[in-house]
């Protein structure tokens, strides 16, 4: 088993200062992961990557919207909404992150690893079409899942996001699909307050998005239950050729974003972690990229992607 990490120091270029979505985020998972003067003295690391093109970024987002973005970028940055905020290198950055993603596919679809994790930022999976949302600029695993259908032929892909939030971006993007199939877990209600059981899909797309919203009142242990019955379902009905997570660590029973998430320990994310790369193994020979999504306890995130990144190695954690 080979995993690839892939991170970039720019990612730091991204300053929101106090926000959540902090470039310490960042720091600390690095830090944890004891790369941190590796990472320091690079960009692009483990290996060189480009930002993603705007050809791919078009793809995926309304042409005018990036445009927009940009544009903000350019002439200084600011708040796109109440919680999403530009600043003078966001669109570079998030270019960045997104071209982390498409490496990550080529990395695994070429055999080269059996698995990706990219740790960049800002996260992707809440900007819809045609508008920036909930601290997330483009879909990061919108782009890198149509790069694997567009460079590799792919006809089915997966994308499980259990980030404590609703994935409503990606599923936006996906909705009518069904080459992507878009499964999330999160708490509900919270924002972006969709994601009901009864979203499935429309269209081509009916039956390729399924949804499993989970009340704070559900216990960790019945969360982590329903995860793994309902996401190995799922998978069985995707048949996917590759894997995403988005993984976002915000479930974590201490982060202040989540309000409590679902209380979750940091260790559970290598549960769920091996619970994913099983369903690989079943699906498509282990092939899997995941990429950071949310998680605003500093501490609790850097554990957690720990664990991650240790399961993704197949270490026994
Ligand atoms: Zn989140």
């Amino acid at each position: 088993m080979s995993s690839l990490l892939l991170t970039d120091r720019r990612c730091l270029l991204h300053e929101t200062g106090t926000h959540p979505e902090c470039p310490g985020r960042l720091k600390a998972i690095w830090e944890r992961l004891g790369i941190t003067k590796e990472v320091q003295t690079h960009d692009a690391w483990t290996r060189p990557f480009e930002p993603a093109p705007m050809k791919a970024l078009q793809a995926i987002h309304d042409h005018g919207y990036l445009e927009r973005v940009e544009a903000v970028c350019r002439n200084g940055g600011g708040y796109w909404d109440a919680d999403t905020m530009l600043t003078p290198n966001s669109f570079d950055v998030a270019r960045l992150a997104a071209g982390a993603g498409m490496a990550a596919v080529d990395a695994v679809m070429t055999g080269e690893f059996s698995n990706a994790l990219s740790l960049m930022r800002p996260p992707g999976h809440h900007a819809v079409v045609s508008n920036a949302m909930g601290f997330c600029l483009v879909n990061n695993v919108a782009i890198a899942a149509q790069h694997a259908i567009d460079h590799y032929g792919l006809k089915r892909v997966l994308i499980i996001d259990w980030d404590v939030h609703h994935g409503n971006g990606t599923q936006d993007i996906c909705y009518a699909r069904n080459d992507v199939y878009f499964f999330s877990r999160h708490r509900f209600p919270l924002y972006p307050f969709s994601g009901k059981k009864n979203e499935i899909g429309t269209g081509a797309g009916v039956g390729a998005t399924c949804n499993l919203p989970l009340s704070h009142e559900v216990p960790r242990e019945e969360v982590l239950k329903r995860f793994e019955k309902s996401v190995t379902e799922f998978a069985d009905i995707a048949k996917p050729e590759l894997i995403f997570i988005s993984a976002g660590f915000d479930a974590h029973k201490d982060d202040p974003v989540g309000s409590g998430g679902l209380h979750l320990n940091s260790s559970d994310f290598a549960h769920m972690t091996k619970i994913v790369m099983s369903l690989a193994e079943t699906h498509c020979g282990g092939r899997l990229v995941s990429l950071l999504e949310g998680g605003y306890n500093i501490q609790a995130l850097a554990e957690s992607v720990w664990y991650h990144w240790n399961a993704l190695n197949g270490n026994d954690v």
